[in-house]
């Protein structure tokens, strides 16, 4: 998962001119990143609502011990190490987390893939660490061989997964973090909490209000300006994720890159969008999507979300001294 420490997003509680219903907050490190858990809501104690964010907090981290790249023994590892000679079976969360990704590998033309692994390590990005120098053009070609959704089978009803290729690998990286608020929220939920903030270094679902009369309110930064932010989103019983040019990024050439990959090319996108947001039922679909969105670029991108009911969005482009920002109807101030 992601190693910086960066919030993208910061989150406002104003609970001014409203009955305060006690919010307990609370911050971990996990899947490489800030994870911010909030709970609000009358009828649970602060040492209730601090127990029930422990429990959110270990789901998380159960998440991260089955998808995470960066830990060597995790299911995802594992599978990566021997699905090359053997179908490996998998959990229950780790189906559910390949089967979206199948689906919107599917609806997005390939834009968001999750055997896009071989590339991330070799642009440095990947749990092999940083590079110092561009990729030849030669092994940028090996490595596209290798990606694609092809090169899997997947058995959904043995839950099992094998490569069709030796060196395929998966990076779940793209879509893992929304998965682990999901779960969260779900956490909170069978404990009886009905109003809750869970971020994941940007990744974000809220459920119910924060006070009485206030509900949950995100704020998205200004791209490269981090204490600017450009646009406010209440959230209610939804997802909002981003997807960004500025928590991870390397210089080639003078060119600023993003750790994200064109599965096409091979190459990573250079700074246009700057960031996408995505709004969407689940927090799952909301982080692949943004990734995706990021892959196919401003006009595509937005293109495809007009076209998919039940997913809003917001991309930011910078140009020469200021940041446009294009939005589908439904992110649209109303
Ligand atoms: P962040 O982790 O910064 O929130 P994303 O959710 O967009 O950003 O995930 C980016 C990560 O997803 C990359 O670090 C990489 O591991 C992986 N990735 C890169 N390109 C793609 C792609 N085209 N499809 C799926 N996953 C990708
Ligand atoms: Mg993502």
């Amino acid at each position: 998962m992601r190693r910086h420490l960066f919030v993208i997003l910061s989150i406002f509680l104003l609970l001014s001119g409203c009955a305060n219903w006690g919010v307990v907050d609370k911050t971990r490190m996990l899947m490489g990143t800030q994870v911010q858990i909030i709970v609000s809501g009358s009828g649970f104690t602060r040492v209730a609502k601090t127990a029930a964010i422990g429990k959110a907090f270990e789901r998380i981290k159960e998440i991260e011990g089955l998808l995470s790249v960066y830990d060597a023994t995790s299911e995802i590892s594992k599978v990566n190490s021997f699905a090359d000679v053997r179908p490996i079976t998998v959990s229950d969360d780790t189906i559910r987390v390949i089967k979206k990704a199948d689906e919107i590998s599917k609806i997005t033309g390939g834009a968001f893939d999750i055997t896009i692994a071989p590339l991330v390590n070799l642009w440095g990005f990947g749990p092999r660490g940083v590079i110092l120098n561009k990729p030849k053009e030669r092994e940028i070609h090996n490595a596209l061989r290798l990606v694609g959704m092809r090169n899997i089978k997947i058995d959904y009803a043995r839950k099992t997964i094998r490569f069709l290729r030796s060196g395929v690998r998966l990076d779940l990286s793209g879509i893992a973090k929304g998965y682990a608020v999901d779960c969260a929220i779900e956490t909170l939920k069978s404990e009886g909490i009905k109003n809750a903030l869970v971020n994941a270094g940007g990744d974000i679902y809220c459920i119910g209000k924060v006070s009485p009369c206030r509900q949950w309110r995100i704020g998205i930064q200004n791209p490269r300006h981090k204490n600017e932010i450009i646009d406010t989103v209440d959230i209610e019983d939804s997802a909002i994720a981003t997807s960004g040019d500025y928590e991870r990024f390397s210089f080639y050439s003078g060119v600023r890159v993003s750790h994200i990959i064109d599965p096409r090319t091979g190459e990573p996108k250079s700074s246009v969008p700057a960031s996408v947001s995505i709004k969407a039922a689940d927090c799952m679909t909301a982080d692949a999507f943004a990734t995706a969105v990021f892959v196919l670029g401003p006009d595509k991108g937005l293109d495809f979300l007009s076209k998919v009911a039940s997913v809003e969005g917001m991309i930011i482009i910078e140009k020469k001294d200021r940041f446009e920002a294009y939005r589908t109807d439904g992110f649209k101030k109303k």
